[in-house]
């Protein structure tokens, strides 16, 4: 009888702390680090009195997790970067359809999950970078022609493993069908200068540093490191802007399928896409808001304006397996 009593306790007592939770609480697994999120956390406690906690790791063992927790999980919403990572989140069974007319007057729909699961929360063009001192602008023009002989021992790119670049080449195979993007593919591989790099900001340094004289990376890497080294000899350019536009991706987050705190999650998911939400998140990983009516920061709006691919980004993990294959296929390590 006494144990009994003890469990019925232990019941209650586990059941008021969820209720308490529920009413103020959202947990979120990040794969964005501590100080490009917290900033924005700490902004809608300070005006809703909700906390939010998260922990931060890198987005496979954070799939990892949710999927072993299940119905367990203290998670509420996941934040994790690039398309491509976010539909293989949806993929993996680990998020939730959120359907919010919040959500879909800020945020463009080519910038979210056809199925609700998730949505993109700022963007960061995947484009070309040149040398100031060994390229004029006027030589460039897309993504494409960089493949081409006039590029040979010129060009420096990231490893094909990263995401990013697998992104981008999905949505090349999007643009002009597999046979065509691993024409071009190949012709980058030929080009190449040196190996490819590990991170995008040894590329750039490469590039600043005479080892090359062009090179494709994520512009807030160009942010960061141009703000430490203002002299940087390097410069972004917008290409494909007479046909399809830069290659853009972004970061997002979706509601966990298993979300002890569903609403709650929804609420600070469709906060984080309004105006006040957007300069923050933008703002401190020098990216662009994903919400169109929100200006980029100063140093972002410097870059200029360019046209965007107008594709949905999810086609980033629906060509992914594919766009993996061909860059194995093309010889780009
Ligand atoms: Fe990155």
């Amino acid at each position: 009888m006494k144990a009994r009593n003890a469990l019925l306790a232990a019941f209650t007592l586990s059941t008021l702390a969820t209720a308490v939770q529920a009413a103020d609480e959202v947990v979120v697994y990040s794969a964005r680090i501590d100080e490009l999120i917290k900033p924005v956390f700490d902004a809608y406690t300070e005006k809703t009195g909700v906390k939010v906690k998260f922990i931060t790791d890198k987005e496979a063992p954070l799939i990892a997790r949710l999927k072993a927790e299940g119905a367990n999980t203290p998670a509420d919403l996941l934040i994790t970067v690039d398309a491509g990572n976010l539909w293989q989140a949806e993929q993996e069974g680990v998020l939730q359809p959120t359907k919010s007319d919040v959500i879909d007057a800020n945020i463009p729909a080519q910038y979210r999950s056809s199925t609700d699961s998730w949505t993109g929360l700022s963007l960061r063009a995947r484009t070309i970078f040149y040398s100031t001192e060994r390229v004029k602008p006027q030589e460039l023009s897309t993504y494409e022609a960089l493949a081409d002989k006039n590029w040979e021992g010129r060009l420096c790119l990231r490893t094909s493993k990263k995401v990013y670049n697998q992104s981008l080449t999905a949505t090349l195979i999007e643009a002009h069908g597999a046979e065509k993007t691993e024409e071009i593919v190949k012709g980058w591989v030929n080009n190449l200068a040196t190996d490819v790099f590990p991170d995008d900001t040894a590329l750039l340094q490469a590039i600043d540093a005479g080892q090359c004289d062009v090179g494709i990376t994520n512009t807030y890497y160009y942010g960061r490191l141009h703000k430490q080294q203002p002299d940087l000899k390097v410069k972004p350019f917008w290409p494909n802007q007479d046909d399809r536009g830069v290659h853009v991706n972004l970061a997002g987050a979706g509601v966990t399928k298993h979300a002890p705190h569903a609403e709650q999650a929804k609420k600070l998911l469709e906060w984080m896409t309004t105006p006040e939400a957007q300069s923050i998140f933008a703002g401190v990983n020098q990216e662009f808001p994903a919400n169109p009516a929100v200006a980029p920061s100063e140093e972002v709006a410097a870059w200029g304006t360019f046209k965007a691919d107008s594709v949905a980004t999810e086609v980033a993990g629906k060509r992914q397996a594919e766009a993996t294959m061909l860059m194995d296929r093309a010889g780009w390590q």
